[in-house]
């Protein structure tokens, strides 16, 4: 629906609302959709859902602006909702598609800052904007490491979270310590496990009674502007076998990946590939490929590899990357 179809009074508050949204993140920082001529630039939706009306998208460059959004949107047209996006690359999810129409969008990818990282033990607090990349390349050669999904450097670690994604090692929800919030009144509350300014403290991330954490992750119930993230210890070695077989085959394989898990070989997530993603990995259209993370100390690596080997049966066909 164009803007000059909607009621008199929606189109008063809407303009009102880009005017102010231009004080507040400066003109550069906005793109609005005014009749035929637009400027919005969505990017590609990927995840081939119906795509709304969006009024306009916003970025904002400090948490400061992103309070003083949320008080205009209190005080201005409640039915314009707000759609927030950390960088906005959830693919074959939704994208930076909004929920509803007529959507304000907010993308927080200028929200960048590292603000704290504890290599000795485990965590940073990171901003929306901060990309696996940034983590990965500051973790390179200490004893930590982020757990990345197989997604690209360039998605947001506090997006992936706040979607509960899949890293390789574990479920990104076990990474997330403590989040910074703008509540739907514009307060910013902190919820879940935050370092103490004085002392160490164990990582208590439920506390005690019911948490408030994850009330945050997959909801709209606020705006999060900061994490507490859980950085892993770094193994020795880490090796990823590739495995293809045939779709045939697919039963008996996962059988035999389950006894792996059960024996506590496998590393990481377990991921087995259906056949299309298969084919565009390089595999043929009637196989399946599996990625098994093995890590651990030089021996212990080797180890498992050789008991992998030997239940094979046939080592030729089992392909590994060493890392
Ligand atoms: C080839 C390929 C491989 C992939 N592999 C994986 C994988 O291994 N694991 C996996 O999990 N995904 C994977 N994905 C899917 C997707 O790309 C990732 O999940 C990606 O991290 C999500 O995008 P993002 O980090 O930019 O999050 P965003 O798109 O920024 O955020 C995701 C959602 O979280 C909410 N949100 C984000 N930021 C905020 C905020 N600051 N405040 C409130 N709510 C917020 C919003 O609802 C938003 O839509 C893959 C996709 C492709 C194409």
């Amino acid at each position: 629906m164009d803007i000059i179809e909607k009621k008199q009074s929606d189109v008063c508050s809407l303009n009102n609302i880009i005017l102010e949204l231009k004080n507040i993140v400066g003109e550069a920082y906005i793109q609005i959709k005014f009749n035929e001529m637009s400027t919005l630039t969505l990017g590609r939706n990927v995840s081939l859902f119906s795509p709304k009306n969006v009024n306009a998208i916003v970025k904002p460059g400090s948490i400061n602006e992103v309070v003083q959004i949320v008080h205009l949107m209190n005080k201005n047209n409640p039915k314009l909702g707000l759609h927030i996006v950390s960088s906005g690359y959830n693919w074959g999810l939704g994208s930076k598609e909004p929920v509803s129409e007529n959507a304000i969008i907010i993308i927080l990818d200028r929200l960048t800052e590292i603000r704290e990282i504890n290599i000795e033990n485990g965590w940073a607090i990171i901003e929306p904007g901060v990309t696996q990349l940034n983590l990965v390349k500051l973790l390179k050669d200490s004893s930590r490491m982020l757990n990345v999904t197989a997604s690209s450097g360039h998605t947001s670690v506090v997006g992936n979270i706040l979607e509960r994604g899949v890293g390789l090692r574990r479920q990104r929800t076990d990474d997330l310590l403590g989040l910074e919030v703008i509540t739907p009144d514009g307060e910013k509350i902190k919820v879940g496990w935050w370092p103490h300014a004085e002392r160490d403290t164990a990582f208590n991330t439920f506390g005690h009674g019911p948490s408030l954490l994850h009330l945050y992750t997959q909801s709209n119930l606020g705006i999060i502007t900061g994490a507490v993230v859980r950085l892993l210890p770094r193994p020795q070695k880490q090796t990823v076998l590739h495995l293809r077989f045939l779709r045939k085959k697919l039963l008996g394989a996962v059988n035999l990946f389950r006894d792996w898990y059960a024996q506590e070989m496998v590393s990481g997530v377990l991921k087995i590939y259906d056949t299309v993603s298969t084919e565009s990995y390089g595999g043929s259209v009637d196989e399946h490929l599996t990625l098994i993370c093995v890590s651990g100390n030089h021996k212990k690596v080797e180890a498992t590899i050789s008991i992998f080997l030997y239940c094979l049966k046939k080592p030729k066909t089992v392909e590994y990357l060493q890392k």
